[in-house]
């Protein structure tokens, strides 16, 4: 097995909390529009160089940690992409944005390991260079397994792979190959050789796919056989694409990228799919996914839990009074402070709908969780928006369930409601639960 973190080159370093890219190109325009737009778009700190002599003397006077360079192959100083070496001396990886090209030039490019090459052929050729980018940065998080039981034939895809940023992991065998799988879970893309001893590319296919789809795992095989069924029965077995040997490395760059960009759609409309509009918080549909796979995990685990409904006091009258636009607001503020209180403790918030809100307790019973909503209840209360000249406030009812014995998610979620009720049947900017009703009843 081998891991490789990906070819940082000198480019690990940040500042001012942005990285840093370093942009070499004559034309004013292009500069222009392109500094702007890595720094706006991409978050990225521009450095720019007119010419061979500039980006010498950057370099020279040890500015360093340049995440990536974009590189012009005609400077005035240097017409025949002398800048280029300059930059992969230093290791610095490369994007070139060229205007001349013929198939020399490619293949002078290609040797040098570049990231990527973007022609000034059209129009699209701005938009073409910042996705460039954007994908060579974002490739530094993604994962490819490449497998094949020859060591060359690993080097050759390994390095391209690296080239291109992405984190690589070998593996020489299909046995070895599953087991790498299990152990890293951010591997995304698993490009796979047809011939080896222990089993063939289909196999390895067809049993990662037992536990991984595509819509997580892209599989791209690869072979020399000169079978021509060799792709379908492939692609038959579960994978993604296929492409055969010899290959030519932009074809396979393409492929990788097309496979990645899918997962990063996929992944993108799973987020949508799973937040609410108006809040950014996980909405309804993801609270009743994941709540009861939460519940069954506390009581297998015997931890306790407990499950609370939060709903905002008299937020009609609000509405009537100040307008929807304004309950809007209140609702991202109180929304935004919840989230606060709630990030990162591995408890599952939640707008139900409306201004009602839901909060699932995986490592608490109910007097535990009462008293934390004491203090929820005591946070919003303090919370002020302000709207127009005035500044606007409100209370909030919680009801707190234990979750106990094996009932429905519902039901859990049904007593909550119960007790929320009893809140503001009582008087409204309370919380109200089993726990709280046993203590009173001792009273
Ligand atoms: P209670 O104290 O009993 O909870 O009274 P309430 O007025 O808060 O409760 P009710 O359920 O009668 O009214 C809730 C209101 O919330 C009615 C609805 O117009 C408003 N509402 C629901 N969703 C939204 C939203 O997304 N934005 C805004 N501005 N208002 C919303
Ligand atoms: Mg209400
Ligand atoms: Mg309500």
């Amino acid at each position: 097995m081998v891991l490789h973190a990906g070819s940082l080159g000198d480019g690990a370093g940040y500042r001012n909390g942005g990285q840093k890219i370093l942009l070499v190109e004559d034309s004013r325009m292009f500069s222009a529009v392109l500094s702007h737009r890595f720094e706006t778009e991409l978050g990225l700190a521009v450095t720019h160089c007119s010419s061979l002599k500039a980006l010498n003397e950057v370099l020279e006077n040890g500015d360093r940690g340049f995440t990536m360079a974009v590189i012009d192959l005609n400077l005035p100083d240097a017409a025949h992409g002398e800048a280029l070496d300059v930059a992969v001396a230093h290791n610095i990886p490369t994007i070139v944005f060229t205007a001349s090209f013929d198939i020399a030039t490619r293949n002078r490019i290609m040797v040098r390991r570049v990231v990527d090459y973007v022609l000034k052929d059209s129009e699209f050729a701005l938009d073409n260079l910042v996705s460039a980018v954007q994908r060579a940065i974002a490739n530094r998080a993604t994962r490819v397994l490449v497998v094949d039981d020859l060591p060359s034939a690993r080097k050759m895809l390994t390095d391209l792979l690296l080239a291109q940023q992405y984190k690589v992991a070998e593996a020489s065998t299909g046995v070895e190959a599953l087991a790498m799988i299990d152990q890293f879970d951010d591997i995304e893309v698993v490009v796979t050789d047809y011939n080896m001893p222990d089993m063939n590319g289909h196999e390895l296919t067809r049993r990662i796919r037992h536990c991984h789809g595509s819509d997580r795992m892209r599989i791209i095989g690869v072979s020399s056989s000169n079978d021509r069924l060799l792709s379908a029965t492939f692609l038959k077995a579960g994978a993604s694409d296929f492409i055969y040997r010899p290959y030519v490395p932009e074809e396979l760059q393409c492929r990788i990228a097309l496979n990645v960009e899918t997962l990063t759609q996929l992944k993108q409309l799973r987020a949508a799919a799973a937040s609410d509009y108006l809040t950014g918080l996980y909405n309804r549909r993801y609270f009743y996914d994941h709540g009861p796979k939460l519940v069954n995990e506390c009581l297998r685990q015997q931890r306790p839990g407990s499950v609370a409904i939060l709903d905002i006091d008299h937020f009609k009258n609000l509405n009537d009074t100040y307008g929807h636009e304004i309950g809007d607001q209140v609702l991202k503020a109180v929304a935004g402070r919840l989230q606060s209180l709630f990030e990162g403790t591995g408890n599952l918030l939640s707008r139900l709908g409306g201004e009602e809100f839901a909060i699932l307790f995986t490592e608490m019973n109910s007097r535990a969780a009462t008293a934390l909503c004491d203090e929820v209840r005591l946070s919003l209360a303090s919370l002020k928006v302000h709207a127009d000249d005035e500044e606007l406030s409100v209370t909030v009812s919680i009801g707190v369930a234990e979750i106990g014995g094996y009932e429905s998610f519902d039901n859990y979620l049904n007593a909550a409601d119960q007790f929320l009720y009893m809140a503001k049947h009582n008087g409204r900017n309370q919380v109200y639960s089993d726990y709280k009703m046993t203590e009173q009843a001792a009273e």
